[in-house]
């Protein structure tokens, strides 16, 4: 069993492998190195009830402060790894200080994308994806104020429901023909895109953003959106540089296999900042960045430092909240050869709730629900189960998921 261990990042993937170390009873030394000021915390909220106010950093925390003094684990914020050596087992850091290890964690997360445009590096610029970035962007936000929000992904879209909510006009600029191409079904995108109309959002697609201007925004088409608050959401790319520069093997991120195990087998990289397999989709590598899979990999890493039996393959998801809507996603789509509508995406106010199944054959490979928990439950399930599914009457709502689920 390794006696020491060093986790780099102390976010939502690296502070839950050093909860889990200790519960699974590492005796050992644990460090665990971040580079933000604050204890490791949760992401989610920094675009939804903690930008709209209603959760304070407490609420974010992922453990309370004194949990790591109280595991014996040693946590370092503000501490920057800037090399691994893998031959002599140690980490440098900013301050110049060396920490050696018996296995490393990499749990260095992402980080937001920036676009090469002229004026992509003017100072008002926002992104959103640290605690201090969220605080940025609230102060923007507010009565009379207008936010033009780059990118119509989740973050961006969250953030324009999150902005309204504090009194803000939001416009939202994407370069796509539709918001969520990269990530949802065109029905998904429809409906929130009519969800973020009827809620007083600009919504413009296929709008190609050329320069940050003074004003505000310069489209392809000669348009200037104004706004006095910018913020760029066009995705994330994975912080895996200490990796590369380490040797280690890298694709579109870290990559491991499914115990989290990297091409060195003293150090292992979990959350966002790998390119991992999939079990339950076939062993197809993706990027995944979502808490499931922080905790998923979490659980991996650190039962194989432990030399406990791995934790079963579990089903990818993702949640996100916009409004009263409770969107869950279980499962990926490709391969899916047609898709079926339970409910009606039309309804997109008060009583809205769908789902759309992603199948291959008779199997579900994805759900896509919206405030539809009984169909996210039992479609990932039946996606984990590989459960053959009989079409007509999981397209029919009356009746129930558990009867579609018994077949
Ligand atoms: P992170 O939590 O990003 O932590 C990585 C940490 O490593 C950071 O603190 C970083 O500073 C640190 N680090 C990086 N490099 C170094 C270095 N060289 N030295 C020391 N430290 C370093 N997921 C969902 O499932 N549902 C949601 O609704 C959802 N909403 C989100 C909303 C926002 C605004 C954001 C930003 C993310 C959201 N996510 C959501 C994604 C989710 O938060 C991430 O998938 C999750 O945080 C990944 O955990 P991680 O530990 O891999 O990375």
């Amino acid at each position: 069993m390794a006696n020491r261990v060093l986790i780099i990042g102390a976010g939502h993937a690296g502070g839950t492998a050093a909860a889990l170390l200790r519960q699974y009873g590492h005796e050992g030394s644990i460090v665990l190195a971040g580079e933000e000021p604050a204890a490791p915390y949760q992401r989610p909220p920094l675009s939804k009830a903690w930008l709209k106010g209603e959760a304070d950093l407490e609420a974010l925390l992922l453990r309370p402060e004194s949990f790591y003094e109280e595991h014996e684990v040693e946590l370092r914020t503000g501490a920057t790894a800037t090399a691994i050596d893998p031959a002599a087992r140690r980490v440098s850091f900013a301050d110049g200080t060396v920490e050696p290890y018996d296995a490393l964690i990499l749990a260095t997360g992402s980080r937001a994308r920036r676009l090469a445009i002229p004026g992509a590096d003017r100072p008002e610029l926002m992104e959103l994806r640290t605690l201090a970035d969220a605080e940025r962007l609230k102060a923007a936000l507010g009565p009379g104020r207008r936010l033009a929000i780059v990118g119509g992904g989740y973050v961006g879209l969250e953030a324009a429901a999150s902005a309204r909510a504090l009194g803000a006009e939001a416009v939202v600029i994407e370069r796509m023909d539709r918001v969520l191409a990269r990530v949802a079904s065109e029905t998904l995108s429809a409906f929130f895109t009519a969800r973020h109309r009827s809620e007083g959002v600009e919504v413009l697609t296929g709008a190609e953003v050329t320069a940050f201007e003074d004003a505000g925004v310069r489209l392809a088409d000669g348009r200037l959106i104004e706004a006095d608050a910018l913020l760029v959401g066009v995705g994330a790319v994975a912080c895996d540089d200490l990796a590369r520069a380490a040797g280690l093997e890298c694709g579109n991120g870290v990559i491991v296999d499914e115990q989290a195990r990297t091409s060195d087998p003293a150090i292992w990289a979990i959350g966002d900042a790998t390119f991992r397999p999939i079990p339950v989709h076939g062993g197809r590598r993706r990027r995944l960045e979502s808490v499931p899979n922080a905790l998923e990999q979490a659980k991996q890493a650190a039962s194989a430092i432990v030399g406990r039996p791995a934790p079963a393959p579990e089903v990818p998801w993702f949640w996100s909240d916009q409004y009263d809507l409770k969107l869950q996603i279980a499962g990926l789509p490709d391969g899916a050869d047609r898709q079926i509508v339970r409910g009606d995406p039309g309804v997109i106010g008060e009583g809205a709730s769908f789902a759309v199944f992603h199948l291959e054959g008779d199997r579900i490979l994805c759900v896509e629900a919206v405030n539809a928990p009984a169909e996210f439950m039992a479609g990932r399930m039946m996606i984990g189960k590989a459960t053959p599914v009989d079409a007509v009457k999981l397209a029919d709502p009356s009746v129930s998921m558990k009867l579609v689920a018994a077949g």
